[in-house]
């Protein structure tokens, strides 16, 4: 077994001429947060739905808690909650009988389960409200709400992001760290916007019409993005010698025309300048260098539309 609480084999989906999905293989992790992000017609939305048993692909297989067979791969799926496209929720009804019908559906014994989850996402003091009276971010709890019912696992959320306010963003964001570290759900959600996800996701899976680019945990992600600080001194040797005595957890490089390249300064610009002042060596120039995690996003697009 592989380990992994979500794992796509190279599924490929056509629609007809379009081939949506192609030999796409992901990982997930248990305790992840996998952010999958991708343009509009990237093919996140037929990914998730291959994920969530809406649509079969034509090619390879999807892995659920190690099962890939039909039969086990349904029982699988019993143990994840998605929310894909739109909730389905009935919008004349109030907040509470929507959970009641899903918790019926989907056969949950307990009445208190649709409470705890209504507490939980922030809904309880809008249980007698309309549906479709909900602004768009208790629209998106709801969506969550009912993607909860049925205690998952194991979370899919297509772009459950898009739309919400810049407080939104950050109290679902919220929502999905307690979810992740008090239930221990992975949750994989998409985004079209790699920003929108850099503080919530733990892994990123970038998809480019219908190919994964490449799968990156956001550690790595962050050290590949380059933070240089250039520093043009009177006398880059002595001041190399300086930076090897006093701060020798930094990496710097000499280069050719004399400056000196800190990568992944660890302090601020100050402390660099006080350090050269305090040995009568001369700072003459000093310059960021930023590579920002969306910027090596648009690269990454840019070598996939090259290759
Ligand atoms: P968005 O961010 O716009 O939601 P997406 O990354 O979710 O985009 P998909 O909805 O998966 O992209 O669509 C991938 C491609 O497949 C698009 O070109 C889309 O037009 C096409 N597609 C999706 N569903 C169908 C369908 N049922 N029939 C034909 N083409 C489809």
């Amino acid at each position: 077994m592989s380990g992994y609480v979500i794992e796509t084999r190279k599924i490929t989906k056509k629609y007809g001429s379009l081939t949506a999905l192609d030999q796409v293989s992901i990982h997930v992790g248990r305790g992840e947060i996998y952010g999958l992000i991708g343009d509009n017609g990237a093919g996140k939305t037929t990914l998730l739905k291959a994920l969530a048993g809406l649509i079969w692909p034509d090619h390879g297989d999807v892995v659920i808690l190690g099962r890939h067979e039909e039969k086990a791969l349904g029982q699988s799926r019993r143990q994840m909650g998605a929310m894909v496209e739109h909730a389905g929720y009935f919008p004349k009804l109030s907040v509470e009988k929507n959970m009641e019908y899903f918790r019926i559906l989907k056969g949950i014994p307990g009445k208190n389960r649709s409470e705890d989850i209504l507490r939980l996402t922030g809904l309880w003091d809008r249980r007698k409200s309309k549906c479709g009276d909900l602004s768009m971010g208790m629209k998106q709890r709801l969506g969550l709400a009912i993607a909860m019912i049925g205690e998952p696992q194991i979370l899919i959320l297509d772009e459950p992001i898009n739309g919400l306010d810049p407080s939104g963003i950050i109290e679902f964001r919220q929502l999905l760290h307690r979810l992740n570290e008090e239930k221990n759900i992975t949750i994989l959600l998409s985004s079209h916007i790699l920003s929108e996800l850099e503080q919530t996701a733990t892994i990123f899976g970038f998809l480019n019409k219908g190919k994964l680019m490449e799968e990156i945990p956001i550690q790595t992600l962050r050290e590949k993005c380059f933070d240089d600080l250039i520093i043009t001194v009177t006398d880059p040797q002595t001041y190399a010698a300086l930076l090897d005595r006093h701060c020798s957890h930094e990496h710097y490089t000499i280069m050719p025309d004399h400056t000196i390249r800190l990568a992944h300064p660890t302090q601020g610009a100050e402390v660099y300048s006080k350090l050269a002042a305090d040995h009568g060596i001369l700072i003459t120039g000093m310059e960021r260098h930023q590579q920002s995690l969306e910027n090596y996003y648009m690269q990454l697009k840019e070598d996939a539309c090259h290759a």
